[in-house]
């Protein structure tokens, strides 16, 4: 029978890759504390008509993109594609909008996109969303948050901020009928996607990567001529913010995000250390969103990043941890020998709390246990036979140079505290 294999796009995450997510992860959610931001769980599996009213039903999401199904009930759900549509759902349902509030999640997110380096069909993103806040302060409070983030995680030299403003939905309105009426003109120029979404999504064509699409948009419109005042205002009051912070940025006057919820401010975060699959935390605000989805209308603005995108970012920087060996390795050969060496293997755990300990499981010769021993890596082995449990001893070898010494077991966690401080 052929063994049974994940979905394309859904992958493993085995130990040693594990603990470099672990550390961006941990890195994160203290980090998130630390400027007031308090976790949220939320469901995977939400109505699909939450995804279709706030990110847009002509988005590349909602048309292509999501994991949708009837249940028995015959509704239909959605695996969720992003996280901030259950954020602000669940911040109207648990009414946590009386008062500005800051929040953040963590997990699986699920698209299907053709999977490649960086494009995952299951995927992880960490968000932070800010609700009640409509002044352009949060926004450059948030956009340091994530800097910060970066300089944490090592790979501040590595990414770029891109930042714009696509202004009120009414001025976006009116950008968008000039757009379209000067992208027909040369509708045969551009690409077959830029094409279709004349009709459908305009606004995307800005970051068509074709290059005819591009050279057609070096004549078009700019988005910043049509920003209403109150958008222009903030967007140069976030630029001076930022300025004074000491945070650089680029100006991307194309940058429109793919989701149709944002206004005024977006922002993306990019590298160029990771080919096609580049930008690596995006977001915007979202001032309609909460009123859009059923709650009072409250100004919100977040960010997502991606977790495979900056995995793969700190191991191509070589700013990962490095995988790290057990300080000790416990071999014992013999029924006897094994009791003893479980049951003070467990001693020496309450003793030395955080000491890594692999105790070799499943018996074999000292040859062989010692074998393993080595390759652990550990820089010590204790090791019992018939002789030391006879005489209430234990051996401590070092693994890597160095006489062995036989103890008294009530020794033990003294010198291995000795030992283990002097090797660190
Ligand atoms: P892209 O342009 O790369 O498709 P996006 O605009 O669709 O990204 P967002 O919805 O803004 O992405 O999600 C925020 C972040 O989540 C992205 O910047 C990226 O780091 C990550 N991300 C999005 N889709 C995927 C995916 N399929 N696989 C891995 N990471 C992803
Ligand atoms: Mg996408």
């Amino acid at each position: 029978m052929n063994p049974i294999r994940a979905i394309r796009g859904m992958n493993d995450i085995l130990p040693d890759e594990a603990l470099r997510w672990r550390e961006v992860e941990e890195t994160a959610a203290r980090l998130l504390a630390s400027y007031g931001y308090g976790e949220v769980r939320l469901p995977l599996v939400e109505q699909t008509d939450l995804f279709r009213r706030s990110i847009g039903e002509v988005t590349d999401i909602v048309e292509k993109e999501m994991y949708s199904f009837e249940d028995r009930h015959g509704d239909s759900l959605s695996l969720r594609p992003e996280g901030t549509a259950g954020c602000v759902r669940a911040a109207i349902q648990q009414n946590l909008l009386a008062s500005p509030c800051r929040l953040w999640y963590g997990g699986p997110m699920f698209r299907y996109e053709r999977p490649q380096k960086g494009r995952q069909r299951q995927f992880h993103q960490i968000g932070a969303e800010a609700f009640g806040y409509a002044a352009p302060d949060i926004d450059a409070e948030l956009i340091a948050l994530s800097a910060r983030l970066w300089r944490q995680l090592g790979i501040d030299d590595a990414v770029r901020l891109e930042l714009n403003s696509i202004g009120a939905p009414e001025a976006r309105a009116r950008y968008r009928e000039a757009l379209v009426s000067y992208l027909a003109q040369h509708r045969d120029a551009l690409d077959a996607d830029s094409q279709r979404r004349l009709e459908s999504n305009p606004l995307r064509i800005l970051d068509s990567k074709d290059a005819g699409t591009q050279a057609v948009l070096d004549g078009a419109p700019a988005l910043a001529d049509y920003l209403d005042a109150e958008a222009a205002a903030d967007f140069e009051r976030l630029c001076s913010l930022l300025d004074a912070a000491g945070i650089a940025f680029v100006h991307n006057p194309r940058l429109v995000r793919g989701l149709d919820y944002y206004n005024k401010t977006v922002f993306e975060w990019v590298t160029g250390a990771l080919g096609a699959q580049g930008t690596v935390c995006a977001g915007g605000r979202y001032d309609g969103l909460v009123a859009q989805l059923g709650g009072k209308a409250t100004p919100g603005i977040g960010f997502a990043m991606g977790l495979e995108r900056l995995v793969l970012l700190r191991e191509a920087l070589g700013v990962a941890p490095a995988v790290t060996a057990p300080d000790l390795y416990v071999v014992a050969v013999g029924d006897a020998a094994e009791r003893v060496a479980l049951a003070e293997t467990e001693r020496l755990r309450d003793a030395l709390p955080t000491a890594r300990i692999h105790r070799h499981a499943g018996g074999g010769s000292f040859k062989s246990q010692l074998k393993k021993a080595d390759r652990s890596g550990a820089p010590l082995a204790l090791v019992w036979g018939d002789d030391e449990v006879a005489a209430g001893e234990v051996v401590l070898k070092p693994l890597r140079g160095g006489e062995q010494r036989r103890l008294p077991l009530g020794e033990l966690a003294a010198a291995l505290a000795e030992t283990m401080t002097q090797g660190h």
